[in-house]
């Protein structure tokens, strides 16, 4: 049996290798490294997977939330909610603007923003709703989104996990992760669902005044050469990681398709082990799967993970600690307590193996531990 890895990437290169030293060749043949025409290309065959009508690559996942925030022009002090139970860099862009991150609790099934906490939270002073489609399904847009209109709230997406997935509103239409807020963001980090061999990342927005804001952002402020008309960044996606993620792109369906399967596999083979919680897909999305996380409910998930290991099976916990409790974030809005759900996920979530090489050798192997694991007494 192959050895197994929590994300594949030499396997899934190996698939596709000609294709992707051909592309990265020809970047390097025009040495048009940075804003060249790969760039371009790539930013419209995504426009057009997406259904989107503005993508703006920049340099990673976190510089498109920061972008995004920067675009809506909000003052010190203003409000921004988003959940606790998510990686660091969604609040982190916050407090960086000098905003304030309103943190809240999120669903035990989905792991995503409670709709109920979220309406706890919103004063007058709030501005903006970062949702996270985390692990890769999507967070209840259609309330999130009416609550936005109702309050006059711009909603950012975070769809850094997200891509792919697509949401289903009440009245049937659908709309990609990442593509239903004012603006969404996600991150073409190497083991994200669209990897590159670097770091990447992209805003997605059908507003074009923005669009053109966040362009201007990404790059020193500018709109015309030299004219620097706001404070900007230096953001952008490099034309070697276009050239990467143009080819991965036409793959990307394949892909998600093939982390649905291995998740249909553990979900089918796990779901008779009674101290395990396995995911639950929220209604009106579906599942791209960037992570399979499961919930051992007898207290036994550092157990799990130590056996796991010894049987040479790697997993991950995300998160183990949720924002309100990072030292980084102390506050005096909030303390341990306060969000029940990420409190208790923290201590028993577990994602295991995901990726798109995964095979059945491999799979049996991890359930038949697993399985192992909890056939033996405490
Ligand atoms: C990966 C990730 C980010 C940040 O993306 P980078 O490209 O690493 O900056 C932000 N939010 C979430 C939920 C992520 O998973």
């Amino acid at each position: 049996m192959r050895k197994i890895e929590m994300v594949d990437l030499r396997g899934q290169y190996k698939n596709i290798k000609t294709e992707i030293d051909e592309s990265i060749q020809s970047v390097i043949d025009t040495a048009a490294f940075v804003k060249g025409g790969k760039v371009t290309e790539f930013q419209q065959h995504l426009e057009s997977f997406l259904g989107v009508k503005h993508v703006i690559p920049v340099g990673n996942g976190t510089d498109a939330l920061q972008i995004s925030l920067m675009a809506l022009d909000l003052k010190p002090g203003d409000e921004v909610i988003t959940p606790t139970f998510t990686f660091i860099a969604t609040a982190e862009v916050v407090a960086l603007l000098g905003l304030t991150p309103v943190l809240v609790d999120v669903d035990p099934n989905t792991f995503c923003m409670s709709v109920d906490s979220l309406k706890r939270v919103i004063t007058p002073k709030t501005k903006a709703i970062v949702p996270v489609h985390l692990f890769g399904q999507n967070a209840d847009m259609e309330q999130i989104l009416s609550i936005a209109k109702e309050n006059h709230l711009y909603v950012v997406e975070d769809a850094c996990q997200s891509i792919a997935s697509r949401y289903t509103f009440s009245d049937h239409t659908s709309c990609m992760s990442g593509c239903m807020g004012n603006i969404g963001c996600t991150s073409f980090f190497p083991s994200k669902n669209l990897g590159c061999y670097g770091d990447g990342g992209a805003i997605f927005t059908n507003d074009d005044d923005l669009a053109e804001k966040m362009r201007s952002i990404a790059n020193h402020g500018m709109s015309v050469r030299y004219h620097h008309d706001r404070v900007g960044v230096n953001s952008r996606l490099d034309s070697i990681q276009a050239a990467v993620l143009d080819v991965k792109l036409k793959y990307l369906m394949e892909y998600t398709q093939k982390r649905q399967a291995a998740a249909d596999f553990y979900t089918q083979s796990l779901q008779t082990i009674k101290e395990l919680k396995l995911p639950t897909i929220g209604p009106n999305t579906s599942h791209v799967f960037h992570q399979y996380t499961i919930r051992v409910l007898n207290g036994r998930r550092d157990e799990l993970q130590q056996y796991l290991k010894e049987n040479e099976i790697p997993s991950m916990i995300y998160y183990p600690i949720p924002l309100h409790m990072q030292k980084a974030y102390a506050n005096e809005r909030y303390g341990v307590g306060d969000f029940p759900v990420a409190e208790n996920l923290s201590k028993t979530v577990l994602s295991l193996p995901m990726h798109t090489e995964l095979d059945e050798e491999q799979l049996q192997y991890i359930v038949s531990v697993i399985k192992k694991f909890f056939q033996n007494p405490c």
